[in-house]
């Protein structure tokens, strides 16, 4: 009899290990996001919806990164860290790195581009800095939701620059998808695209498409999600999701 080992799967003829990837949701440090998830809510809920491969994408933001790493840690889950730009014309990039001090380094780059505009929390909510316990360790005062200044066509070659992943988010949104606000989706060298609605019904040249849950609210992380696979035995990594993304070795169930 064959025993398949956890993350194993068979098909008639083939057998292929897969993992569960979502590289799009947010924290209490968003301004549009809930207070209630935190990093170790989004990680808890993740772990739930049996999520191998999670990132935190902050709006312009990178703060909340530590305590999500110490959180995936707790839970075995493989962390991604990242970050979503608000380029000039207000499109949203989802940018991703290996390293934390990557991440961050570019996310301290991108703060200090913000404008200097104080956060209404009454319209957009709090922007809150935890740690792995929840325990509030401050509150970020200028907008996070504004434009940094960097247009769409300077980040995506930056990024891959630095060795990260970069991925125009949801490109079909009424707001802030690249689609809504230039009218098409550029042709250029993106690591993947992210659609809301798999298969995606826009022009996305030759590009992996993935999608991600963007969860905003804890009964949001897990509801869009993708797999990486392999018929070769391979473990959950940044580099083993970037030849995933590269190779379009991908399923959406
Ligand atoms: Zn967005
Ligand atoms: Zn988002």
């Amino acid at each position: 009899m064959l025993f398949l080992k956890s993350h194993e799967t068979t098909t008639a003829t083939l057998k292929y290990m897969k993992y569960k990837v979502d590289l799009h949701n947010h924290s209490c440090l968003s301004p549009c996001a809930s207070m209630e998830l935190s990093p170790r809510v989004l990680v808890k809920n993740a772990a739930a919806e049996n999520i191998d491969i999670l990132a935190l994408t902050d709006h312009n933001s990178t703060r909340n990164l530590p305590a999500f790493e110490a959180c995936c840690t707790k839970k075995g889950i493989t962390p991604i860290f990242g970050l979503e730009v608000n380029t000039l014309k207000e499109i949203h990039v989802v940018c991703l790195f290996g390293e934390l001090d990557a991440a961050e380094s570019f996310g301290n780059y991108i703060e200090s581009t913000l404008p200097v505009i104080r956060n209404n929390k009454r319209i957009f909510g709090e922007q809150v800095i935890v740690d792995a316990y929840d325990t509030i360790l401050g509150i970020v005062k200028p907008v996070l939701f504004s434009n940094a200044s960097i247009s769409y066509f300077e980040l995506i070659p930056r990024i891959i620059e630095l060795g990260g992943l970069v991925i125009p988010a949801h490109i079909e949104r009424f707001i802030n998808g690249a689609i809504s606000q230039l009218g098409f989706l550029p042709d250029l060298p993106y690591s993947a695209v992210e659609s809301l609605l798999i298969p995606c019904a826009y022009e996305t040249y030759d590009n992996t498409i993935i999608t991600g849950s963007d969860a905003h609210i804890p009964a949001s992380v897990g509801c869009r999600s993708f797999f990486i696979t392999d018929t070769r035995d391979f473990k959950p990594s940044f580099s083993s999701l970037a030849d995933a993304l590269q190779e379009k070795r991908i399923t959406y169930r």
